[in-house]
């Protein structure tokens, strides 16, 4: 579903045209899904994984 089709409960304009404060909500809410801050469950995890990969290692040698 494209995000421009959408419309909007509160002012039945397109989500995408941000008309009124419920259409910037939902328009900011969809946009961060696919942004550059969100980072996927699998790259968390990898990150956590070799975190505790480091410091098992460590604290073997230490
Ligand atoms: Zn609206």
């Amino acid at each position: 579903m494209r995000r421009d089709d959408l419309a909007c409960a509160n002012c039945s304009g397109p989500v995408s045209e941000g008309r009124c404060p419920v259409c910037r909500a939902a328009r900011d809410q969809y946009g961060r899904g696919g942004g550059g801050f969100y980072a996927p469950l699998w790259l968390i995890l990898a990150i956590l994984a070799a975190l505790v990969c480091a410091l098992a290692l460590e604290a073997r040698f230490a």
